[in-house]
């Protein structure tokens, strides 16, 4: 409950600085519906484990950590940000070439399409990093470092889902629908989508062969997706009489785009549950540890404070020592300036008892 009411005071906060901030929409699905995914992705995995209690308290204990990677980008925007999307519709139809999915370094990757990380985005290779990072913790029995980063693969893999995370259009911009990527995820999934409703079938979770490929290719999907959003977008606007925050918008997308949004989440869920099972396939399928009751949310990649009251609280502290510097130079200055005045004082007088001009 603790963390409940400091979440909610942490998006208020959040949202308000993300919009003041970003030149693109930050956050992605809303911090509610990162926790349900990935708590549902660990449900459907003790599900499959015949009903592991241990299980459905990891999902519990990753669920909250699972939506802090949008807070990373506050303290971290350049290096957290591209982990956050992968826009495919770059490619001539949202296709990329033959082959790009199966080149493991993403720097090489980038280069071999002549693209930047902040255009194209990296999702998959971060996701793809975590995995080999999860395995390495789960083999070594390090159970709460395991849990952190298993919770902020959640947030990525759930992120490339969200269609327009893949697209380069990512908020309308470019064809006059400015504000869609918050209509869509904010306000249309926090009005219509009651994640009781999510179902995803645990008969679909199973081993991924090559999971930077399936990455890749699940942001392919989302990129196509996006192309139909744009126009079913264009559709509730009109219905809505040209005003896309009228009710009237929200119930005409839900009716176009509602279905396929609880579809595309159950996949989420499953092919999350799919990444955290391969992962503890190649690590031996060690015996899981215990889930703890709160998992650490500074950034596995950087360290960042999660909580943008403590990342304030250092940087203060920062300003402050600063500030101190500054202070001991200005002092030392006035010293000096003191110290030459007095010595030229003392000269003058000097000349002016030996006679001469001063
Ligand atoms: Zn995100």
């Amino acid at each position: 409950m603790r963390n409940f009411f400091r979440f909610s005071r942490l998006a208020v906060f959040v949202a308000v600085l993300l919009l003041a901030v970003s030149p693109r929409p930050a956050a992605a699905w809303s911090g509610s519906t990162h926790r349900a995914l990935t708590i549902r992705a660990f449900l459907a995995l003790a599900a499959k484990a015949g009903g592991d209690q241990n299980l459905r308290e990891w999902g519990y204990a990753t669920g909250f950590p699972s939506a802090m990677p949008d807070l990373w980008r506050l303290s971290d925007r350049e290096a957290e940000a591209p982990r956050h999307w992968f826009e495919a519709d770059r490619f001539p139809d949202c296709t990329p070439p033959d082959g790009f999915g199966e080149i493991a370094d993403e720097a090489e990757a980038l280069a071999s399409v002549g693209m930047a990380r902040d255009e194209l985005g990296c999702a998959p290779w971060a996701v793809v990093e975590l995995m080999g990072r999860m395995e390495g913790h789960m083999r070594a029995g390090e159970w709460e470092d395991a849990g952190r980063v298993a919770a902020a693969m959640a947030h990525y893999v759930e992120d490339l889902h969200q269609p327009l995370h893949c697209s380069r259009n990512f908020d309308g911009g470019l064809t006059g629908q400015n504000g869609i990527h918050a209509r869509y995820e904010m306000r249309l999934a926090d009005r219509c989508l009651d994640h009781r409703n999510l179902r995803a079938n645990r008969h679909r979770i199973a081993p991924i062969g090559d999971p930077l490929a399936a990455l890749v290719s699940w942001g392919v999907e989302s990129s196509q997706i996006a192309q139909e959003i744009f126009e079913h977008d264009r559709e509730a606007t009109a219905y809505a009489g040209g005003d896309p925050e009228d009710d009237a918008y929200y119930e005409k997308m839900w009716e176009l785009e509602g279905e396929r949004m609880v579809k595309r989440l159950d996949r989420c869920i499953e092919r999350l549950a799919s990444l955290y099972l391969t992962a503890w396939e190649r690590a031996g399928r060690p015996e899981i540890g215990p889930a703890p009751k709160e998992l650490d949310t500074d950034s596995v990649w950087s360290g960042v404070a999660a909580d943008p009251a403590e990342e304030a609280a250092r940087q203060a502290a920062r300003r402050k020592e600063r500030a101190g510097r500054g202070l001991g130079i200005a002092a030392g200055g006035v010293l000096v300036v003191l110290g030459i005045a007095l010595a030229l004082g003392s000269l003058a007088s000097r000349r002016q008892k030996d006679g001469r001009a001063p």
